[in-house]
């Protein structure tokens, strides 16, 4: 892991809601290197990243979560 790694992909911190406690917690993802990746919350939400990440509630075990908020990303690239 270096500084060139760290600048050049995108992180975002996904705010999701526990369907069965209602829980709030907290996930965050590192978007790999590519062409397609999403840069900010609109393209993820349009992505099929999220259809991929898994949720688990910690204190219920719940696996049905909403997402309710999206923190950061940013452009990797310059076009
Ligand atoms: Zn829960």
């Amino acid at each position: 892991m270096n500084v060139a790694v760290l600048r050049s992909s995108a992180w975002f911190t996904l705010h999701i809601r526990c369907e069965n406690c209602m829980r709030e917690s907290e996930k965050v993802v590192e978007m790999p290197l590519g062409d397609d990746v999403p840069r900010d919350a609109e393209e993820l939400i349009e992505s099929v990243f999220l259809e991929r990440l898994s949720f688990r509630c910690r204190p219920c075990g719940g696996v049905i979560g909403r997402l309710i908020g999206i923190n950061g990303g940013g452009s990797p690239y310059d076009y």
